[in-house]
This record gives C-alpha cells, sequence and structure tokens, in this order.
C-alpha cells in the first residue's frame, strides 16, 4: 500500500506497533519492522543505558525503518531525546505531554514525529506545533488514556473534520476488520498495542500473556482518573483502588497505595496479584500468542479480505 503514512515512515504496510513499557523492547519492534509494518521501542520503562543498547540492538536485527516511543512525563527525557537523536533513530512517537516541547528539536535533527492525543482539542496543538502525524487513541485503550472517555469510532472523525496531517487510529484494534472500520473513519494507519503484547517477541512477562489470554469482556477498567488515568485488569490490585476510590480516597492516598513500579511488578516480573496490568478492552478478543510477523499477516489479509467483502455490497 503506499498512502500518506507508508510514504511519511517507509513502510509496506500502515501496522503500527504501540510503544508500551516493560512489552516492547528491541526484539518485538525489529520483528514487526521486518515484517513490514512499523515497530517503536518503548523508551517509558528504560534506563538511558538501557534505551541506548535497546536502540543499537534494533538496528542490526532490522535494516527497516524503526521508531522510539518517548512519554513526555519521563523523568530523564532530555537524556532520552539526545541519545535518538546521536543515534540517528529515523522516527519518534512523543505522548504524554506537549508536543511543542521536543518537536522542532527532533525535526531539526532531521527526524520524523508523531504525538499521541485522546481529544481533538490535543490534535489542533500538534498540528499547530509541526507534528508530522498524530495517532488518535480511543478510550478502549489499555494502559495511559484520556480522561474524557472518548471511544475510537467517535474520536477519529471529529479529528478528521479538522486536521489535515495524517491520523493513525489506536485503541480497540486487534483485527484487519476493525482496521478496516478505522479506515472508513479517516484513519491512513492503526496502531496496535494488546495485539503484539501475546507475541512471541514482546518481553512481556508470560504470567502477564497468559493474563491477556484469559482476559474476557468486562475485565478491564480505566482507573485512576485522579491520578493519570489508566486501564487495568481487574485484578486484586485494581480492587483495591476501586475500594479506595469507593470510600473517598483523596490523590496522596491513592498515590501511597500505588507505591512505585507497580507497571514493572505486574508486566515484567509477572506478579498478577500486586502489580498493575495494563491492556485494552480487545484483549478479550485475543486468544493466541504468536510471532509478530504471523499477527502483522494475518491483520494485513483480514483487512484485505474485510474490503473486498464491503464492495460486494455497492
Ligand atoms: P541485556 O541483558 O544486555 O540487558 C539490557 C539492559 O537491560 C541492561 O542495561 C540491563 O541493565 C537492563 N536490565 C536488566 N534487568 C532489568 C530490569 N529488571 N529492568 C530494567 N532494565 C533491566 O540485553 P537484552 O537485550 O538481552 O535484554 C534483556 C534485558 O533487557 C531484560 O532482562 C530486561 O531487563 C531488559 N529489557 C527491558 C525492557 C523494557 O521495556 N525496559 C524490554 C526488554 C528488555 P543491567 O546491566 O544493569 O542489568
Ligand atoms: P513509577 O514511578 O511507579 O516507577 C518507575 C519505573 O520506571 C520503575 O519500574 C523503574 O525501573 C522504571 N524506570 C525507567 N527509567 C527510569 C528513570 N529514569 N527513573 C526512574 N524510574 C525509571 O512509574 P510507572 O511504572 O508508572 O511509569 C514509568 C514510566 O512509564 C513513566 O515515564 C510513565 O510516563 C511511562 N508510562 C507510559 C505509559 C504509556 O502508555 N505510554 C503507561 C504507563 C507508564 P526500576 O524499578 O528498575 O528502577
Amino acid at each position: 500500500m503506499l498512502n500518506r503514512v507508508c510514504q511519511l515512515f517507509g513502510i509496506e504496510k500502515p501496522i503500527i506497533q504501540a510503544g508500551m513499557i516493560w512489552c516492547s523492547g528491541w526484539e518485538l519492534a525489529a520483528a514487526v519492522s521486518n515484517a513490514g509494518g512499523l515497530g517503536i521501542i518503548g523508551s517509558g520503562s528504560m534506563y538511558p543505558d538501557v534505551l541506548r543498547s535497546h536502540i543499537q540492538k534494533c538496528k542490526s536485527a532490522t535494516a527497516k525503518p524503526f521508531a522510539v516511543n518517548v512519554p513526555l512525563l519521563y523523568p530523564n527525557i532530555e537524556e532520552h531525546i539526545q541519545i535518538i537523536i546521536d543515534e540517528k533513530v529515523p522516527i519518534v512517537f512523543t505522548s504524554a505531554g506537549n508536543p511543542k516541547t521536543f518537536t522542532a528539536k527532533l525535526k531539526a535533527a532531521g527526524i520524523v514525529v508523531v504525538h499521541v492525543v485522546s481529544a481533538l482539542k490535543f490534535a489542533l496543538k500538534c498540528q499547530e506545533a509541526g507534528v508530522d502525524a498524530i495517532v488518535a487513541e480511543g478510550f478502549e485503550a489499555g494502559g495511559h488514556n484520556g480522561r474524557e472517555e472518548t471511544t475510537t469510532m467517535v474520536l477519529i472523525p471529529q479529528i478528521k473534520a479538522h486536521i489535515q496531517i495524517p491520523i493513525i487510529a489506536a485503541g480497540g484494534i486487534a483485527t484487519g476488520a476493525q482496521m478496516a472500520a478505522a479506515f472508513a473513519l479517516g484513519a491512513e494507519a492503526v496502531q496496535i498495542g494488546s495485539r503484539f503484547v501475546a507475541s512471541l517477541e514482546s518481553s512481556a512477562h508470560p504470567n502477564f500473556k497468559q493474563a491477556v489470554i484469559n482476559t474476557n469482556e468486562g475485565d478491564t477498567q480505566l482507573t485512576l482518573k485522579q491520578l493519570t488515568p489508566v486501564r487495568l485488569i481487574k485484578n486484586d490490585f485494581f480492587k483495591r483502588v476501586d475500594e479506595a476510590e469507593k470510600k473517598g480516597a483523596d490523590k496522596d492516598e491513592l498515590n501511597a497505595l500505588l507505591g512505585r513500579a507497580r507497571a514493572k511488578k505486574g508486566m515484567f516480573e509477572g506478579d498478577l496479584v500486586e502489580g498493575e496490568l495494563e491492556i485494552g478492552q480487545v484483549s478479550a478478543m485475543i486468544k493466541s500468542l504468536l510471532p509478530a510477523a504471523e499477527i502483522v499477516d494475518e491483520i494485513y489479509k483480514d483487512y484485505l479480505r474485510t474490503l473486498r467483502e464491503l464492495s460486494q455490497l455497492l
């Protein structure tokens, strides 16, 4: 396919693997890029030296373009940006912050910049800041999420009506039929997270991968809206947060309950009771653990089949 996103990134298939803390290291990113999509290293869980080593390993594992995701609320952000520039990473996805902060610096270094948003007002800021494309992420998505609870179905067409740069749809997408639906709404690519957590190359703990496969309808929920809203599997830790919120816990009490490194505990160390288990609603549809290349291939074939079926309705 040759649409604006494929041209911008230099990729064959407009399927982007989301940058996910603790789950998307260099092995997953390289596998997705080698399969013709765009792989992303999730730098939010990496100390600067770890990020540098993951970028270098990714460069040795693929000759294709790949990206790094940088959550802008990360503590060592300046160091991460410098490493990305020094290592000549071709594409950066920024998220969780103001797109004005680093876009000009990254673009001056010849890097393609994409920013992740959950609402039209943030998309307008991105366009003003000069980013090359945006990811519009709906409420179905796993992990950090918008406060407004706007679904992908409602978000994409609203943004499409006001924005000229390409839109990459995210949240609730794991199949080619869902990809085709996103394209019908105006997206020119999809960003997929949950489906790639359940891949052989993901660095998630095997317990977490199995938990994703076991997840059924209604098993995830957006929580901690007073702090940073995040969609989690409703495990014991989630239930404790839920009870505290129902008793009127304030921000300090919730921060104390959250403590430190819960995401690492759950997703990287495999503690399914005490850890934070960040995954999207679409996990209810994911029932197998496959190599990343097979996931890309299956989604793309399913997308083409869906388009053929829909064209028969004409
Ligand atoms: P290495 O085994 O050489 O490790 C790469 C880097 O990961 C090293 O700098 C290492 O630091 C660091 N590291 C080791 N344990 C942890 C941990 N528990 N949390 C965060 N960083 C850690 O290279 P590989 O490519 O073979 O990767 C294996 C390791 O890389 C994994 O065991 C994992 O720790 C880390 N990794 C982290 C990911 C993330 O999202 N942050 C994703 C994938 C892998 P040190 O030398 O101090 O141990
Ligand atoms: P916490 O403050 O609870 O814990 C920090 C975690 O990040 C620890 O596990 C720590 O590893 C690791 N880490 C990596 N680099 C650093 C660093 N420079 N300083 C301190 N800790 C570091 O944070 P969270 O686990 O909730 O979030 C970690 C990061 O991930 C944040 O930057 C956040 O913005 C981002 N994030 C992004 C999400 C997304 O959807 N894009 C979702 C959730 C978080 P260790 O235990 O080995 O010290």
